[in-house]
């Protein structure tokens, strides 16, 4: 089988470099990557892929579907293809899309001998709203017994957690005023926001280590001699887990309350982003997938890192077992992501080279789950113990 793979993904190499230096060459940013969604939907229509697109009333998602008709498993390969402003592909998301998308091909030719069905989701935005927040909401993965991708990186690295993230705002309303000459008449909507600030750092020193709160200013008044009316602030939360994310949010929020009161202001609180879950790595699945990395020559693959940032594959995991392994395109220089070097990597033998065995490796993990039973319910045992 590992030979078959191999020769499998060979056989696409050059469909796959068109595809993901296209991409390169067009950024689009997030729900706007018109061309990029495109590019993918017409190589996996070329192989026999039935599409729906738009798909969830998200005009730049798709869901590809390629069944054997035979009895067995679903595997989701999810690509992603949005760029960031200024700097184009900087998180190597052309890649990481050209690598979902490839894996999904190749385990296709081996289905109709092995049974199952193959679906390869196409998720924008994965930089700004998190398209797979909407798409695991509305169900896009509730038939699906394990979801994977894999995202290009430095070094290899095994697939870990994220935190669980809630983007709040905080709109203080007052009254203005001259704040010299008739200061008692004015309300300041900016000392709510102050406050709020005193009383979070406050908050601080008693919540878990693993917890983030940062926030922003993103209006404090227009004028030093007018008493500011509206003053907003927005903050990020973050936890290790959704249930201490709810927990800490409330906290912050009664921050927010105390300073409304204290100040006479009017305080309003919405979500200005979509919330993000924490990801939990199915141990079982990312161990199949360590071992079969080694069966295709990757012998460096770092631990799982304890990441502080959040993705939006979080949600997916709550839905069903999923991992979110890293594999490196730039071993001897360490790039780090999000930088325009970072995106010229992406273009070079040596991520060409890791996607070839990535690919590779997915397809495998793919067959294993599908021909091996008792590993598929191992995997799930593991998963229906997930708390929320
Ligand atoms: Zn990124
Ligand atoms: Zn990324």
């Amino acid at each position: 089988m590992k030979d078959r793979i191999l020769k499998l993904t060979n056989e696409l190499k050059d469909e796959l470099i068109v595809l993901s230096e296209y991409i390169y060459e067009n950024p689009e940013l997030g729900n706007e990557e018109l061309k990029s969604s495109k590019a993918h939907i017409e190589l996996l229509k070329r192989h026999n892929f039935n599409i729906e697109s738009p798909y969830m009333d998200i005009q730049t998602a798709f869901r590809a579907e390629y069944n054997s008709k035979k009895e067995g498993p679903t595997i989701a390969y999810l690509s992603e293809y949005d760029a960031l402003p200024g700097i184009g592909h900087g998180c190597g998301h052309n890649l990481l899309g050209t690598v979902s998308t490839g894996a999904g091909i190749v385990l296709s030719k081996l289905v109709d001998e092995i049974g199952g069905r193959v679906l390869v989701f196409g998720t924008p935005a994965e930089e700004t709203m998190g398209a797979k927040v909407i798409m695991a909401d509305k169900g896009a993965f509730n038939d699906v017994d394990v979801a994977m991708l894999a995202h290009p990186n430095a070094n290899f690295a095994e697939s870990g957690r994220s935190l669980a993230m809630e983007a709040i705002q905080f709109t203080f309303r007052g009254k203005t005023s001259h704040a010299a000459s008739a200061p008692e008449k004015g309300i300041n909507a900016l000392d709510g926001v102050l406050m709020t600030f005193n009383g979070i750092n406050a908050l601080r020193e008693h919540i878990l280590p693993s917890a983030r709160v940062h926030g922003v200013i993103i209006e404090g008044g227009k004028a030093a001699n007018i008493v500011p009316d509206l003053a907003i602030a927005q903050f990020y939360v973050r936890a290790t887990t959704k249930k201490y994310l709810m927990e800490l949010s409330e906290r912050v929020k009664n921050c927010a309350r105390a300073a409304s009161l204290s100040t006479g202001t009017r305080l309003e609180i919405e979500n200005y982003e979509l919330s993000y879950d924490d990801m939990v790595t199915n141990n079982t699945l990312s161990q199949v997938y360590n071992r079969n990395l080694k069966v295709f020559g990757v012998e460096d693959n770092e631990k799982a890192r304890e990441l502080y940032g959040s993705l939006d594959m979080g949600n997916v995991s709550h839905i069903c077992p999923a991992i979110h392994p890293y594999f490196g395109i730039s071993n001897s220089l360490d790039i780090p992501s999000h930088t325009r070097e970072f995106g010229e990597a992406t273009l070079t033998e040596e991520a060409y080279d890791s996607m070839t065995k990535t690919i590779s490796t997915l397809v495998l993990t793919g067959v294993d789950v599908i021909r091996d039973k008792k590993l598929l319910d191992e995997i799930k045992l593991e998963f229906n113990k997930i708390e929320d």
